[in-house]
């Protein structure tokens, strides 16, 4: 019997919860597909930094490494300042394992009515690189018309410093972010985009760009990915301006498949989607690099029904589905997705009650685990 180490970390809030059934649904498709999951649980989140100051130790780091995955609920509580944990412990899992790709897949299900009419099933996934764009950190606001501030930004691929130095005249009040996109961040996760698609038996990969407003950064990107696309001799690259991409998909959103987009773009995009497939309760991610992947729902922690069992745990569900389609269990993965799109057609009533039906957070978990047999 094949055996993977995951690990957990349930963290704050609705996480424990809802990973708790994401959980028990991996368990059951393992037993039935005959593959064994160790999980190892991490402590880390708002009450360990509360008693012990700690966020996550690279001790910690060492030992995630030798596991195959990992699963995470949510960072964050309001007893602590925002930005700690997130910095300290997502931020850090995210650039330590150098996962340059964030993958969040949109898919309509029976019994969760899209908001617009489709004449098909919205079945997209976006791929968003997740290390550079406008999301470098690479900024400043200028005191007295003047920014003069150095910078010194790490990644995996490649280390960048400099000085960003601007003069206003007259000085008002203003500040400045820079993007930045390099070759081989945009090759990476190009043919990451292409493999997806290929695997998904699609012909076509979009690009969502805007090189008309922003010539230097986007023409660059598309370029790039262009000469990429070039590696697929037998698919083809569409490249879209972002915001005909965003009115394309509110009028026909069963119209795309994978959508790749550079870090900023993707953040939109994929909450654009997520809201027109049901919202932030079957809203699932991945953060993928070749260390260490980490799955964990779009959701945030939800204090306000932490504890109550109104979270809606589909998402940690479907992430888990998303990682053992990642560690090889493709078969465990049909098997929760399957079972899942079961639950939720038949639910009625009893659908969770995000949904607007009446099932607890672990009346949810053991419903799926039902239909997985
Ligand atoms: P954080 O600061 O950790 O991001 P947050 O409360 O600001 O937490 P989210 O957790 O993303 O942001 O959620 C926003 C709201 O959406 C929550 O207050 C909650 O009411 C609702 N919500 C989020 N996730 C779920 C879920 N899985 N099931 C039901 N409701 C949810």
């Amino acid at each position: 019997m094949k055996s993977y180490k995951i690990a957990w970390l349930p963290g704050d809030g609705i996480g424990p919860e809802v990973t708790e059934e994401a959980r028990k649904a991996v368990d059951a498709a393992g037993a039935k597909h005959e593959f064994k999951i160790e999980w190892v649980r991490y402590p880390f989140g708002a009450a360990h930094y509360q008693r012990t100051g700690e966020t996550l130790p690279d001790s910690a780091l060492a030992e995630m490494a030798l596991c195959d995955a990992m699963l995470l609920g949510a960072v964050g509580a309001p007893s602590v300042k925002p930005g700690i944990l997130e910095r300290g412990i997502l931020l850090k899992l995210r650039f330590h394992f150098d996962q340059y790709i964030n993958l969040r897949p949109a898919l309509t299900y029976k019994g969760v009515p899209c908001p617009i009419p489709t004449s098909g099933r919205i079945d997209s996934v976006v791929v968003r690189e997740n290390t550079e764009d406008f999301y470098m950190g690479v900024g400043a606001a200028a005191e007295g018309g003047n920014i003069n501030t150095p910078f010194e930004v790490k990644r995996e691929l490649y280390k960048v410093s400099g000085r960003l130095s601007a003069a206003f005249s007259p000085g008002h009040a203003a500040a400045a972010q820079v993007g930045i996109l390099t070759r081989p961040g945009i090759e990476r996760v190009t043919r990451y985009a292409f493999n997806l698609a290929k695997g998904r038996g699609e012909k076509e990969v979009t690009l969502a760009s805007k090189a008309n407003a922003v010539p230097i950064l986007y023409g660059f990107l598309d370029e790039e990915t262009r000469r990429v696309a070039g590696e697929f001799p037998d698919m083809s690259l569409k490249i879209q301006n972002v915001d005909a991409l965003c009115c394309h998909l509110a009028r026909k959103p069963d119209s795309y498949g994978v959508i790749l987009c550079p870090n900023l773009f993707g953040d939109i995009v994929s909450d654009l989607l997520s809201g027109l497939t049901g919202g932030l309760g079957l809203g699932a991610g991945g953060n993928i690099g070749d260390k260490l992947s980490m799955f964990e729902p779009v959701h945030g922690s939800a204090p306000d029904i932490a504890g109550t069992g109104k979270a809606n745990p589909l998402a940690a569900v479907l992430c888990a589905a998303m990682m053992l389609a990642h560690i090889g269990e493709n078969e465990g993965a049909q098997t929760i997705g399957q079972a899942l799109e079961s639950y939720l057609a038949e639910s009625g009533a009893k659908r969770p009650v995000e949904l607007g039906g009446s099932a607890l957070c672990m009346e949810v978990g053991d419903a799926v685990v039902k239909k997985i047999g």
